[in-house]
């Protein structure tokens, strides 16, 4: 067998334990009963361990450096291998038992904050983070080369984006942003606020969410829409892209706004070019660009008050008696009401950003040795207090609200990056397409193909600054999402 066969049979094998690993969690956070979630992470554990053995063998990395120095294959094999050795020369530098002791205790992690946040007892959680936090900083402290500490981990995440940039990047928000958010703040409402009160059908949401995937042409030939605390979306290949949402009666637009979200982040998924599928070039190209196009559907797409003239004869129809007293307006200006309130996934385009910048800081005070675990709650209420003027009652709506800190850190700033990235694309797609009036209509599929070519199609063939400037023509620019939000909320409050 020559090392071509070798790799092609390995990486079969590699792609079964994933696969198998990522359905089982998938069951795991979907359909699981509680009582077996424990034994559910286990077994999806031991397949990613076995993934791990054969990749971080000395046998199947000398291997990789034999095609790459000997052989001559094809452009594509040279570069899921190139990237596969990339990846793993990282991974070689830290200890196995500490990889492997890292995905029992990120297991035991998430499981630890589900239970707390039924308790509200936060203590075996917090313990279990502590040493989360603890295992990184020893982790990145192998990783440490043009990088170090928290700038390691942020560039595991987004390629060459470090604290200088996120630094750069959220000042020039804070100053650009807050003065009109303060505006905004004083401003009265302009819809009839009664419509936070109503109670809306779980059955006819249903019904909701399958009238939007058919609209942004998810399908259940390739997708479900399962539910879950904490809406997500699964990758499996390009046949299988699961998402996740969450009903509440009181939530109709949350559950509406999570779906378009969701879904976003599927069709980026599906239309990567199927020959990466379950390879190192599949998925996206990073997390940022990833969340850029989810929040470009959920907010540029899904709030903007064109895609609202479309949705609203479809909602009014769905739920005659529920909207039955309410105008466009009220629904309008309701999705776009700007407030300061606690939860991070329910908040408005423009307060967005702070809540991802507190939890910025205080991942740069962790890993920079500033604050500690048990420190964490008193200086999120601080700095929220700072940002909102009101302080969460308890750590459910303040510091552990999220479920990311329990698998690992520097994966928040990749949401406002993404944020700013889609109104960056939206910027230069206007450019080609007529988005407002496609909006207006119902008919995303323009959108959706534009998307496809300049975005999706590439997966992670490509590095995430080597996607915007390939779909832009120039660099990440922020200044597009200052202009859009700015135009945006102006607009709205008459400003
Ligand atoms: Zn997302």
């Amino acid at each position: 067998m020559n090392a071509l066969e070798k790799y092609n049979r390995a990486q079969e094998q590699l792609k079964n334990y994933r696969y198998a690993a990522n359905i089982i969690s998938f069951d795991e956070a979907t359909v699981c009963p509680k009582k077996d979630k424990r034994r559910s992470n286990e077994v999806s554990n031991y397949f990613s361990k076995l993934e791990l053995d054969i990749k971080s063998s000395d046998e199947y990395f000398y291997n990789l450096e034999k095609i790459l120095n000997t052989l001559n294959v094809d452009e594509i094999t040279e570069k899921k291998i190139k990237k596969e050795y990339i990846e793993l020369e990282k991974i070689r530098r830290i200890p196995k038992e500490l990889l492997f002791e890292e995905y029992d205790l990120i297991a035991e992690t998430g499981v630890s904050w589900e239970e707390a946040r039924e308790s509200l007892d936060y203590s075996i959680f917090e313990a279990n983070l502590d040493k989360l936090v603890k295992m990184e900083k020893k982790r990145l402290s192998y990783l440490e080369n043009k990088y170090k500490g928290y700038d390691v981990l942020l560039d595991e995440m987004e390629d060459d984006f470090t604290q200088a940039d996120y630094d750069s990047f959220f000042e020039l928000l804070e100053s650009e942003l807050m003065p009109l958010l303060d505006k905004v703040l004083k401003m009265p409402k302009k819809y009839n606020e009664s419509i936070k009160n109503v109670k809306f059908d779980i059955d006819k949401q249903k019904k909701l969410t399958k009238k939007i995937c058919e609209i942004m042409g998810y399908t259940d030939e390739v997708g479900v829409v399962a539910e879950t605390i904490h809406p997500f979306t699964n990758g499996i290949n390009s046949n299988d892209v699961r998402t996740t949402t969450r009903y509440d009666e009181s939530l109709l637009f949350s559950n509406l706004y999570s779906v378009m979200h969701e879904v976003g982040h599927a069709l980026y998924e599906l239309q990567i070019n199927p020959i990466f599928s379950e390879t190192s070039l599949g998925g996206g190209a990073s997390c940022a660009l990833h969340e850029s196009q989810s929040r470009f559907f959920e907010n540029l797409i899904g709030r903007s008050k064109e895609f609202i003239l479309f949705l609203y004869p479809i909602l009014k129809d769905l739920f005659k008696e529920e909207l039955k007293d309410y105008t466009f307006d009220d629904i309008y200006y309701y999705i776009n009401d700007v407030s300061n309130q606690f939860i991070r996934t329910e908040a408005d385009e423009l307060t967005y950003p702070f809540h991802i910048i507190i939890r910025y800081k205080i991942e740069k005070m962790l890993f920079n040795n500033e604050i500690e675990v048990k420190d964490i709650s008193d200086k999120f209420n601080e700095l929220f207090y700072d940002y909102f003027k009101i302080k969460p009652s308890n750590k459910k709506e303040g510091c552990f609200q999220d479920v990311h800190w329990s698998s690992g850190f520097g994966y928040f700033p990749t949401y406002a990056l993404g944020s700013a990235i889609s109104s960056e694309l939206l910027y230069y797609m206007e450019k080609d397409l007529d988005v407002k009036k496609l909006s207006k209509e119902g008919n995303l599929a323009p959108i959706i193909s534009w998307l496809k070519e300049h975005v999706h199609q590439y997966g992670a063939s490509l590095k995430n600054k080597e996607v915007i400037k390939k779909a832009t023509g120039e660099d990440f620019n922020p200044k597009y999402y200052v202009e859009y939000l700015k135009d945006k909320f102006k607009k709205i409050y008459n400003l």
